[in-house]
């Protein structure tokens, strides 16, 4: 894939972000003589985060995977117990479950969007269901107030997969916005090096539900109340719990705060990018499928995806931009037909999800694209599809 990577004009699919003030809270980190987790650039990025989008509780960890697996503990995910989230999807959405024995019962995507279709989770509620996993597909919310008044209907949990969606926002069906992230009972950001905001690796646990807050730290310090021991408010820390290693060293923090920092900046720099493939490409919108932008979401523009008639012109457009020295990527493949979920999933077919597996096509989307190799981007687009490939 990276064979051309030395060249001069070499557009490469993505590159972190980098504000040039990582070594500085890096440095300050170390001065300070304890680099473990859970000390002052931690604090500084939760309460960062709790602060700009009025979450009750954030936990750093050492990744979304991490996050997602302090959920599934969090709510007691039993073996036999079912839950709900879309095939369309990373596989770190339905590990943390399987690890505690649930089954995964997948959910197709809606026709016009790669996210979970809301309208077909309520025909999968058995005895059984315990959970509902909502992905931000690139980043865009899903119907929230849909999926919370089943999850209210039928007593089951909500947990929001928002890797993709830092700093994006729902709107209600009274047109007030939330963070997205903010609205089930807890959700997981990742800030891999592949997202919006990144530590390398890294994610974050949010805790809505204040009921979860206790065991989250708990659960969050390898079962014990170590966090607690820290305020003062026990005078010993003790074994109380599951729990693991989940919190990330001060040296992921202090580098996550920088980029904290530079927040607005990066979204703003990501969204022209973004406008721009949007509205340079909409002479093309009668031959390739444009995203399709939910009227209950704002864009948080992490993502820059085209939708392929078929996966033959998928690879003919990877590859015809490979030509040039431009690196498209396509994304998931389904879940359920994936050689580990196979045997176990339960048959049905999910037509949509298959769709994206095959003709889903993501664009360079980065802080440091200039508008030259972006352009170069856009007419290298147009003109493949002008030549009716
Ligand atoms: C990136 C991503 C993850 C995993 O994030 P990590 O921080 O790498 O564990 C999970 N779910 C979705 C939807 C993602 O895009």
């Amino acid at each position: 894939m990276f064979k051309n990577k030395e060249s001069k004009n070499f557009i490469p699919f993505n590159k972190p972000y980098f504000s040039g003030d990582e070594i500085k809270y890096i440095k300050d980190g170390i001065s300070i003589g304890n680099i473990s987790g859970n000390g002052k650039y931690t604090k500084l990025c939760q309460t960062f985060i709790e602060n700009k989008y009025s979450f009750k509780k954030c936990l750093l960890t050492n990744s979304c995977t991490d996050a997602l697996e302090m959920a599934a503990i969090l709510l007691d995910i039993k073996p036999g117990d079912e839950v709900i989230m879309p095939s369309y999807t990373f596989v770190s959405t339905a590990n943390p479950f399987i690890l505690r024995g649930a089954i995964i019962v997948f959910c197709d995507s809606k026709k016009d969007h790669p996210s979970i279709d809301e309208d077909l989770i309520e025909g999968l509620i058995t005895n059984n269901t315990k959970a509902i996993v909502s992905v931000h597909y690139a980043g865009f919310s899903c119907d929230m107030d849909k999926i919370m008044s089943i999850s209210l209907k039928y007593d089951l949990y909500v947990v929001e997969d928002a890797a993709q969606a830092i700093d994006n926002y729902y709107v209600d069906s009274h047109n007030v916005l939330k963070p997205v992230g903010g609205i089930g009972h807890l959700s997981a950001f990742s800030f891999h090096e592949s997202k919006n905001i990144i530590g390398g690796e890294g994610g974050m646990l949010v805790v809505n539900d204040e009921r979860f807050i206790k065991r989250a730290e708990i659960i969050w310090e390898k079962g014990t109340d170590r966090a607690a021991f820290w305020r003062g408010e026990v005078d010993k820390y003790l074994w109380r719990d599951l729990g693991s290693s989940f919190l990330p060293s001060e040296l992921v923090a202090a580098f996550l705060y920088s980029q904290l920092q530079n927040l607005d900046l990066i979204q703003n720099k990501r969204k022209i990018i973004w406008n721009n493939y949007y509205e340079s490409l909409k002479v093309i919108g009668d031959k390739v499928k444009l995203p399709n932008v939910p009227t209950y979401s704002l864009n948080n523009a992490h993502m820059f995806f085209l939708i392929c008639k078929d996966s033959d012109q998928c690879f003919k457009l990877n590859k015809f931009l490979k030509n040039k020295n431009i690196y498209s990527a396509f994304h998931y493949h389904s879940l359920h037909t994936s050689p580990y979920y196979l045997e176990k999933h339960d048959g049905r077919i999910l037509i949509n999800c298959d769709k994206y597996a095959n003709s889903l096509i993501r664009l360079p989307i980065y802080y440091e694209l200039n508008q030259n190799d972006q352009q170069k981007i856009i007419d290298s687009v147009i003109c493949f599809f002008n030549e009716n490939h």
